[in-house]
């Protein structure tokens, strides 16, 4: 359906559990954040319920995460339930990549299109240090699973922090050039446990001209979406690049998308505090109809931008949004 600054809204993010198995730096604090009860999470029945109505009207695309979706016990049925909706083309779903070489086959057959796995360096001791607990070779193994069954394209989301992993641009340049893995920079936001640091962030462009200093880019028509990403083929490359510059470029006007937490709320926009419950009508007996009216209502409420550079705080961190 078309929002008030006339763009189409087609895509939910839904998060499925605010739980985490890691305590990336940037996200949240080393004791992580306070965690709602399971008794205020959607199950996994409405969150299937929702996405029923948000096909009404007119969401045909679907993402799960987090927190960390693969933390969510049942996760394999819920895709498989999504993934039988009519309305929906897609379910698709972003994970920091742990546990990922055990279920990226089950997840491939119960109807899984593609994965993105976070991660920010490719060096060992580095991504223990960030995610504070992770074992890299974990992630390496998800990643190659999720090749093997065929989650295409693999998409890897380098989040940039100046000082900590600006020095590895070129390697993962390097990696979209070897493998079939498509790199998407993103800049940092702040949000979370990164609001305390805004020292950290580092412009898309900067990286794209150290890039394209070693790396000709080509520009790409958006790789299966039209979301966020401006995508680049490295030439000769079997992968590419994508950039997303939520601080340096809005691309609001080109924002398709809803969020759905995972204690049942509908956010309009990331960077913004509205939010509109669905969980509590959907719990109190409200008709498919009722809810597909309060999913319109939250299209309508969209901002026609986002403000980060104001110095409003968005109060949630990442893994309670669904980043
Ligand atoms: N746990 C899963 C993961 O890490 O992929 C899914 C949830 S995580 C919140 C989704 C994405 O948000 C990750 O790629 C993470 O790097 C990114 N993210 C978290 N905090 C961020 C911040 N302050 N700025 C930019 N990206 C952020
Ligand atoms: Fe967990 Fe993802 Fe946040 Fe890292 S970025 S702490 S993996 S939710």
């Amino acid at each position: 359906m078309e929002d008030a600054f006339r763009r189409q809204i087609n895509y939910l993010r839904i998060a499925i559990t605010d739980r985490c198995n890691l305590r990336c730096r940037y996200c949240m604090p080393a004791t992580g954040v306070p965690l709602k009860s399971h008794q205020d999470i959607l199950r996994l029945e409405e969150i299937v319920t929702i996405a029923r109505v948000a096909g009404r009207t007119g969401i045909n695309r679907i993402r799960l995460t987090g927190g960390e979706p693969l933390v969510r016990k049942n996760v394999v049925t819920l895709v498989r339930e999504l993934a039988k909706l009519p309305a929906i083309k897609e379910v698709s779903l972003t994970t920091n990549g742990i546990f990922l070489s055990g279920l990226a086959r089950a997840l491939k057959e119960a109807g899984l299109s593609r994965v993105n796995i976070s991660l920010d360096t490719l060096k060992k001791e580095r991504y223990r240090y960030i995610t504070r607990r992770g074992n890299i070779s974990s992630v390496w193994q998800g990643i190659h699973a999720a090749l093997a069954v065929g989650l295409a394209p693999v998409k890897l989301n380098v989040v940039v922090t100046r000082g900590f992993n600006d020095d590895e641009i070129l390697d993962f340049a390097r990696l979209a050039q070897e493998e079939p893995l498509h790199i998407r920079f993103i800049e940092l936001m702040p949000i979370g446990a990164a609001a305390a640091s805004a020292g950290g962030y580092v412009s898309m462009e900067e990286i794209k001209s150290q890039i394209s200093r070693v790396y000709p880019l080509e520009p790409l028509a958006d790789l299966v979406t039209n979301g966020p990403a401006v995508n680049f083929k490295v030439a000769g490359g079997k992968g590419s690049i994508g950039f997303i510059s939520a601080m340096s470029s809005h691309f609001c006007h080109r924002c398709n998308r809803l969020r759905l937490t995972a204690d049942g709320k509908l956010r309009p926009c990331l960077y913004w505090d509205g939010e509109i419950d669905i969980k509590g009508p959907l719990r109190a007996g409200a008709s498919e109809a009722e809810l597909a009216a309060i999913f319109a209502r939250a299209v309508t409420l969209k901002p026609a931008e986002h403000h980060m550079e104001t110095g409003w705080r968005q109060p949630r961190v990442m893994s309670q949004i669904g980043g």
